[in-house]
């Protein structure tokens, strides 16, 4: 691969991008920025049928196969606590997912690319997705048909964990597969003096909630990290009356998809032999939204292969939260990296109001997408 020396400007035009955020499906500012930058150099950006996001190809000066480079473009409802001076000026909102950085590497790649188009033998396309954070961009982007004829797609998560410079792909999987579940309790409800003249939820959903529990400790395989997290609580309004209804939500992130069977399953048994043992009955709500985010087994290792060429090869660290990027794997093989963004001893998490992204952290992003676009179109050549 030729050395890629990103554009010195990407910095600038991060802090522009980081001080502008906006949530997911909103995102006309950002789409329009991005869109005259790669207007710019010569490309043609094309706005997504959903309205924000684009997408532009870059055409290789010889033939070959046509794959994809994707960032999230999206910011988050949170008012920024980073004290940077390029901080967000729009009130409530702020990059705290770090996906600034994303597109100011994916810029990097595409100007990159579009200034070595003899680099390239085949087509690069390359994506601007909305509304990550809504778990419904990446779908969006399929549905509107702007992946037609791709064979592949790599993308990014920034990752603070990791200093910059690191670089984080492999086989194994990297983003949690994520369910919304649902418990609503049905009672009788009564005086709270006489609960002998009917039936209460409330005893009930506090055995659910412990006997949920056990599922992770006592079901699931100790070698496969699962978390069952109940997050809210409903139930009663006033200190006198027994009541009807109360129920509970939360969500459960895991890295097989056979361990999303296995909890759901004992979900619904839990809740409806618990609340059968109270006299009671349940509705379970299982939405189970998002897969794992793992790379293709082939292609992922290729992509990891080249990368002690430009940066540091880091073990992959599974984090728990979830990426729609796993939507693209439902019809094409993809690759998935963590790029170091911070790796500080007292970093703040992804979504916390004083996340900060390191602008080191743009160059090796940069180097990812190129070095991964010329290594799928090879692989998907051959
Ligand atoms: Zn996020
Ligand atoms: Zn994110």
């Amino acid at each position: 691969m030729a050395d890629v020396e990103p554009d010195g400007g990407l910095t600038d035009v991060r802090h522009l991008l980081h001080g502008h955020p906006e949530t997911g499906f909103t995102e006309t500012w950002t789409t329009a920025t991005l869109s005259r930058l790669l207007s710019e150099r010569g490309l043609e950006p094309e706005t997504l049928p959903s309205g924000t996001g684009l997408v532009a190809d870059v055409v290789g000066t010889r033939p070959g196969p046509l794959v994809a480079l994707r960032s999230d473009i999206d910011g988050l409802p949170v008012t920024e606590e980073t004290g940077l001076e390029f901080a967000s000026q729009n009130p409530g909102r702020m990059h705290a997912c770090g996906h600034d950085l994303h597109m100011a590497g994916l810029l990097g790649a595409a100007f990159w690319l579009a200034a070595h188009r003899d680099a390239i033998a085949g087509t690069v396309r390359i994506v601007f997705q909305p509304a990550e954070e809504t778990g419904k961009g990446a779908r969006s982007v399929i549905d509107g048909g702007a992946l037609e004829g791709v064979e592949a797609i790599a993308g990014i998560h920034n990752n603070p964990d990791y200093a910059p410079g690191e670089i984080a792909v492999g086989p194994e999987p990297m983003m949690a597969g994520c369910v919304k579940f649902r418990v609503d309790l049905h009672a009788q409800g009564t005086h709270a003096g006489y609960p002998q003249s009917g039936t209460g939820p409330l005893e009930a959903l506090a055995s659910v909630i412990l006997a949920l529990q056990t599922i992770v400790s006592r079901n699931v395989t100790p070698f496969h990290p699962v978390v069952l997290s109940v997050t809210e609580v409903h139930g009663g309004s006033v200190w006198n009356v027994i009541p009807a209804e109360a129920g509970l939500l939360g969500t459960v992130r895991y890295f097989h998809k056979e361990d999303s069977e296995l909890v759901g399953r004992r979900f619904r048994e839990v809740v409806h032999s618990t609340a059968a043992a109270y006299g009671i009955t349940a509705d379970v709500v299982w939405d189970d939204f998002q897969d794992p985010v793992v790379s293709d087994p082939e292609l992922g290792p290729a992509v990891a292969a080249d990368v002690p060429g430009y940066a540091r090869l880091a073990p992959i660290r599974p984090s728990m939260a979830g990426e729609d990027f796993c939507e693209y794997s439902t019809v094409m093989p993809t690759v998935f990296a963590f790029v170091g963004s911070n790796g500080g001893p007292r970093h703040h998490d992804l979504h916390s109001p004083r996340m900060i992204v390191l602008d080191e952290a743009i160059a090796p992003a940069t180097r990812f997408y190129v070095a991964a676009a010329l290594r799928l179109l090879k692989e998907l050549a051959a």
